[in-house]
């Protein structure tokens, strides 16, 4: 239906896209959700599908991030148990590790003490008879292996299962429609937005009170189809593939630390679609700067061999890649920042808007699938001013997740 009226409009159909739905609809807003594609087929489909912390950004003292991330994967674990479980994590310390024992240990005391200090974020010092467990895991020059806990999910169920929550609440969603160009509107006395968008071949009409840009890689690319034209954020797009090879890991997921640059590289269970859980092995990720467009991101070769480098490193066996995909990270730029600092990057999202007071248009920039739910209220709490009075008829933080088979 052509110039139907909604309070906000949203672009991309992402875990960032759908969780701004649900805090909408929670908050009793009519949110219509546009997706060129599918429901999360851009990143939200190809990250490492971690709902974590974070620990590595300790390193960097993004304290406040890690603290969030901790409180986020602790609702999703008691919202969403059928879709984010608890995993052991191992982090095995060789005699070449740049990191010592001593400050493993302090960095997995702060995450815990983060965490809450829980049973969730205990950890421990694995005795050296277990280490013969670790699914081949190499012991020449091993000194030392961690255990702590982390959760992991399906990245495009969970996406999935905000959406379908979003809808039980109101929200809309329209996929294979993609949003082409908006303008400013007089409509009486209030001035809204007047929004093109392309389904099925045909164009359509909407208006909107607001607008959110969670076009993920695209934001930018969405911006300079809004008229007045807004400023915008720069951005690196830094590629990280994984590779889905044969195989399986009995005890849980592997922290390691690339021989080539000692980036972190996690070994993960997993499975293909329709094949049982964990009778496969995830294997990511890799940091490559990318400057094509978003649409026709793959895996390099060079990024292959780096990963299956890696793996053969700590694991004797060699198994058969059965599969491989490649996301696109939205990382600011900042002040000073090298190209190469891709790791330091501040990982923290960037919500940015046309007016700070009475924003009408917020870009989401960057961000985590872990922390999608605390974003989207962000973005709910900054839009406040602009949106008209309406009556709460849900708390996302209670909301569960999965209830139903996506
Ligand atoms: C390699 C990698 C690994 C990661 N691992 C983790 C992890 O383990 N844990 C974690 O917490 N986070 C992780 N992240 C971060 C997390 O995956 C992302 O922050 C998150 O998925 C981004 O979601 P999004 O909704 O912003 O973007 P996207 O998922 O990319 O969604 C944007 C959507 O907008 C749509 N779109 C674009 N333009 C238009 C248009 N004109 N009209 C309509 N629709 C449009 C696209 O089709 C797309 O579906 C990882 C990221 C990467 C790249």
């Amino acid at each position: 239906m052509d110039n139907e009226h909604c309070d906000l409009l949203i672009i991309g159909g992402g875990i960032h896209g759908v969780g701004v739905a649900q805090a909408a609809a929670a908050a009793g807003y009519r949110a219509l959700v546009l997706e060129q594609g599918e429901l999360a087929s851009g990143t939200s489909s190809r990250s490492s599908k971690l709902i974590h912390g974070g620990l590595r950004y300790l390193e960097y003292g993004q304290f406040s991030l890690v603290r969030e991330c901790l409180r986020e994967r602790a609702l999703l674990l008691k919202n969403a148990p059928r879709l984010v479980r608890l995993r052991p994590f191992f982090i095995p310390i060789y005699a070449d590790s740049t990191r010592s024992r001593w400050l493993v240990w302090a960095g997995l005391t702060l995450y815990s003490l983060l965490g809450g200090a829980g049973r969730d974020t205990r950890f421990r010092r694995l005795p050296r008879r277990e280490w013969a467990a670790l699914d081949g895991l190499k012991t020449a020059g091993l000194r030392a292996v961690f255990q702590y806990q982390d959760a992991q999910t399906d990245d495009a169920a969970l996406t999935r299962a905000v959406m379908a929550s979003a809808q039980t609440l109101g929200a809309r969603i329209k996929t294979q429609a993609t949003f082409v160009a908006a303008s400013r509107l007089e409509n009486g006395q209030e001035e809204c937005w007047r929004i093109r968008y392309r389904q099925h071949e045909q164009e359509h009409t909407c208006t909107a009170t607001v607008m959110v840009n969670a076009a993920g890689p695209w934001v930018n690319e969405v911006l300079a189809r809004i008229a007045p034209a807004a400023s915008t954020v720069d951005v690196e797009l830094v590629q990280g593939t994984h590779l889905v090879l044969d195989g399986r890991l009995d005890r849980g997921i592997y922290y390691l630390q690339s021989p080539r640059d000692r980036r972190p590289v996690f070994v993960i269970p997993w499975q293909l679609t329709g094949e049982p859980e964990g009778s496969a092995i995830l294997l990511g990720t890799t940091e490559t700067r990318y400057t094509g467009n978003p649409a026709e991101v793959h895996p390099l070769p060079a990024e292959q061999e780096y990963l299956l480098e890696t793996y053969r490193h700590y694991f004797s066996s060699s198994p058969r890649v059965r599969d491989t995909f490649a996301g696109l990270r939205v990382l600011p730029v900042g002040k000073g920042q090298a190209a190469s600092q891709y790791a330091a990057r501040q990982r923290e999202t960037v919500l940015h808007t046309d007016c700070p007071d009475s924003p009408r248009l917020l870009t989401i920039y960057g961000g985590k699938l872990t922390a999608y739910r605390a974003t989207a209220e962000k973005v709910m709490a900054m839009m406040q001013n602009s949106l008209p009075d309406r009556v709460r008829i849900a708390d996302t933080r209670t909301l569960t997740l999965g209830a139903l088979r996506y």
